[in-house]
């Protein structure tokens, strides 16, 4: 185990994370922390990462897994102290950090009575986040991917399952009043095999335009109708995430019996498209590492995918509540510490960066360390 800096002593709203700190910040986002319920600023279910809470590291938030079963066991834990929140590694204080306060836009409620909070959710310290769909076909014992959660929140009842237009543009509307947020992320189970979403997404970009003209990113599967991008394009979205999930197709085929359909082909042909219309930098993919993927092939994929202007967004995998992966390990630190370090190259040899995407998941980078491999590189 890496000494870690103690910034104790340090100004605590002025101590950010130093770009050697990521190697610490890859333990932290694997192993999660232990909370002892001072947050309730948190994700459980839904889609993509979840199971976790926002906090301030000084100028930087990330989102640490703080609800699933490797967090419970973690050798991290928050505790409240006199001055402040301190984050302690086996009793020994690191440094103090902010868990990010409720939004006010949480307590308001639609004319129907909906709840803000079921319509959208913020991410991180500034993204607005919603899944505008949230059913997907694949949603089955034997189809569902195996590491997502997108039906439990749904059953759970914190969440609708269609979010209007007008429902999303009403609490954008509030969210950059209230809480000042700084860009929106739409994301979409799968609907259908043939626009995937995009359509109802394209609406409710449509609909934020007329109130906010915050970034937005979108996030599908690849629709089959490739004008579809144009669409999203002119509806006002600024980026697109076309999520692989991971560069080895039979890790593909294991996690994704159904999704795996849509075969790594595909996805490159569908980056190539939505290059063309939305630019380079501004198409991202989510690629999760620690589902026993071939390391040299993810590595592969990842140069390939960022030689064609696609940020490849890589994240530990997060054993969520309620998953098939639940009781599954992340990847070691070490592992994600030398892929982080590699893709960040091929980043830097591409030209792109976090900086250089207007929104989604690129940009915010709460919930992995790779934007903090890029700053150690320039
Ligand atoms: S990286 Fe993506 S999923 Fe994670 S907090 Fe940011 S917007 Fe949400």
């Amino acid at each position: 185990m890496k000494e870690f800096t103690n910034r104790a002593g340090e100004d605590k709203n002025k101590a950010g994370l130093l770009p050697e700190d990521a190697r610490w910040l890859v333990d932290l986002q694997n192993k999660g922390v232990r909370t002892a319920g001072l947050t309730n600023n948190g994700r459980k279910g839904g889609a993509g990462p979840s199971d976790d809470a926002a906090f301030r590291f000084g100028e930087d938030t990330f989102m640490l897994p703080a609800f699933n079963d490797p967090a419970e066991h973690s050798p991290y834990e928050i505790v409240k102290q006199e001055d402040g929140y301190s984050l302690q590694y086996e009793g020994k204080t690191l440094m103090y950090i902010d868990p990010v306060a409720r939004p006010k836009f949480y307590d308001r409620s639609t004319s129907e009575g909906i709840p803000y909070q079921k319509i959208a959710a913020l991410h991180g310290s500034d993204v607005l986040a919603s899944t505008v769909i949230q059913s997907c076909i694949r949603w089955s014992p034997k189809d569902r991917c195996k590491f997502c959660a997108i039906g439990h929140s749904l059953d759970a009842g914190s969440t609708v399952a269609k979010k209007s237009p007008q429902q999303l543009a009403e609490v954008v509307q509030a969210a950059e009043e209230l809480d000042g947020i700084k860009q929106i992320t739409l994301t979409t189970g799968t609907p259908n095999e043939t626009d995937r979403g995009a359509l109802h997404l394209a609406a409710c970009v449509e609909a934020i335009r007329k109130v906010s003209s915050l970034p937005i990113q979108v996030q599908c599967e690849p629709p089959s109708d490739e004008r579809l991008y144009q669409i999203l394009k002119d509806a006002g979205a600024n980026t697109i995430g076309l999520h692989v999930e991971s560069f080895d197709e039979r890790v593909r085929r294991e996690m994704m019996p159904s999704k795996s359909s849509i075969s790594l082909d595909n996805y490159f042909d569908a980056f190539s498209k939505a290059v063309s219309v939305f630019g380079r930098n501004q198409v991202s993919t989510y690629v999760i590492l620690g589902m026993g993927e071939d390391p040299d092939l993810t590595l592969e994929g990842c140069r390939r995918a960022a030689g064609m202007g696609v940020y490849p967004f890589v994240v530990p995998l997060r054993p969520l509540r309620g998953t098939m992966l639940e009781h599954a390990q992340p990847p070691s630190s070490a592992y994600m510490e030398q892929m982080y370090g590699k893709v960040a190259v091929f980043l830097s040899d591409a030209g792109l960066s976090a900086a250089g995407s207007a929104a989604g998941c690129a940009k915010c980078g709460a919930c992995s360390a790779l934007s903090s491999f890029e700053k150690a590189i320039v």
